[in-house]
């Protein structure tokens, strides 16, 4: 055993991992493009982006000359009563990029602030407007974050539990299949109707840790049609889905509607530093303008606005205008559609599915669907032993890695896979 890996048993407390039954953590020491290089020596092609973070790759030279700049110009200034260029940009920048009806950016730290703040946004806007507005509408197997407001508006289970009782009041429609759509559309009526709802917050179009579980732009649509008709905010969480991932660079784009804010973060930087953006119309901006200060949106963060953060934002956005990246997420579909054709064929194998550079699919194992499917660490070792880094959430195993994954590298990946499902009994 490692040095570092003797001390990380001594001093460190890993995440959504129990410490007395856990593998020996893998020791990475160098990542560059899609590689991962261990202690070792041995190299991992990371298809899961690092926390479905990684969108151009580790160690891109751009992202990283932005960084070191703006690190020798300005590391980090207070945001209250302060501004600087870097934000600035980033939000023109975003707001350029969304389109109608985004007009305010607030900044903050990572994927769960930014949905924290997003349902603030929305609760006290109804405040603001003196209406007593306090349900959510939430999709069931829905994952926001892990703060409490986030949880409180995802789903509930063995994750949240110990928490539970401190949640506020969430609905939550069944999950929107073909067959059950003009249902659950009905029963988003009858609880817009009660005038109760602040807001409904979804995942757009793909709910990531449910098992990148995938549902239709038109129900999207209808449901966002719905809300809008009883004046109920509507919040997009593309935290996972922004940034290329489902083959444009918001989900949403997929659909007609759009929503009064939206959540940004993990791609947003390239992966490469934290930051939480929420952007809001300018509907929702204006209800907090008053000259009654206790109305404005009291809330920040230390690192609100981070200059290193927005540089490395500014970058990555900036790669996203050029056509080599849409290439890239064009192949990886391409060769994603071609491969589900193959996987599909494969006994053990079920719902497999592709949207832009996502492929994902269930291992039968016959337990159903689970986190803890024992299937689990099993198909991580494997793809491991074969050079690959893949994190299967349960039973369900799936790839959204770097745009600049080669076709190769593809085709390493893909074997891989297929070497795996080929061994199951
Ligand atoms: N929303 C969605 C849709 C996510 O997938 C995640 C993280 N996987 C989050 C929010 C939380 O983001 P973070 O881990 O950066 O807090």
């Amino acid at each position: 055993m490692s040095d570092i890996i003797q001390k990380d048993k001594k001093y460190v407390w890993h995440p959504f991992t129990q410490m007395q039954t856990a593998d020996t953590p893998l020791e990475i020491i160098e990542a560059k493009n899609t590689l991962l290089v261990a202690a070792d020596g041995k190299k991992y092609i990371d298809v899961n982006a690092s926390w479905w973070v990684n969108v151009h790759g580790h160690g891109n030279e751009k992202i990283g000359k932005a960084i070191y700049d703006q690190f020798n110009r300005l590391d980090h200034v207070i945001f209250a009563g302060v501004t600087h260029p870097t934000a600035v940009h980033v939000a023109e920048k975003v707001v350029g990029l969304l389109g109608e009806p985004f007009s305010k950016v607030f900044f903050s730290d990572d994927g769960s602030t930014a949905v924290e703040v997003a349902l603030k946004m929305a609760f006290q806007y109804w405040h603001n407007a003196g209406e007593s507005r306090k349900r959510i509408l939430a999709l069931d197997g829905a994952y926001h974050g892990d703060t409490f407001g986030a949880m409180s508006v995802a789903q509930r289970g063995y994750f949240n539990q110990p928490f539970e009782h401190f949640f506020f009041d969430v609905d939550f429609l069944d999950f929107p299949e073909k067959e059950n759509e003009e249902r659950l559309l009905l029963e988003a009526e009858k609880l817009f109707q009660t005038n109760e709802f602040a807001g409904v917050i979804v995942e757009p179009l793909v709910q990531g840790s449910a098992g990148m579980r995938m549902y239709r732009s038109s129900f999207l649509d209808d449901l966002v049609t719905l809300a809008k008709k009883y004046g109920v905010l509507v919040i997009f969480d593309e935290v996972m889905t922004a940034w290329g991932r489902t083959g444009k660079l918001f989900a949403f784009e997929h659909g007609t509607a759009r929503p009064d804010i939206i959540c940004l973060s993990k791609g947003l930087t390239g992966g490469v530093l934290p930051l939480g953006l929420t952007v809001a119309s300018e509907k929702i901006y204006t209800a907090f303008l008053s000259d009654d200060r206790t109305k404005a949106l009291l809330h920040g963060h230390s690192f609100t606005g981070n200059a290193l953060s927005c540089a490395a934002a500014l970058a990555s956005m900036e790669l996203f205008d050029e056509k080599k990246t849409w290439d890239s997420i064009e192949r990886i579909h391409k060769r994603h559609v071609e491969f589900e054709q193959q996987l599909s064929e494969c006994k053990h194998v079920l719902n497999t599915r592709v949207l832009g550079t996502i492929l994902a699919f269930e291992i039968n194992t016959g337990e159903g669907n689970t986190y803890f499917s024992s299937i689990r660490d099993e198909a991580h070792r494997f793809l491991l032993k074969n050079g690959v880094f893949l994190r299967p959430l349960g039973n369900c195993l799936f790839l959204n890695p770097p745009y600049c994954i080669t076709d190769d590298e593809l085709k390493q990946v893909y074997d891989a896979v297929i070497r795996f499902v080929k061994i199951l009994r």
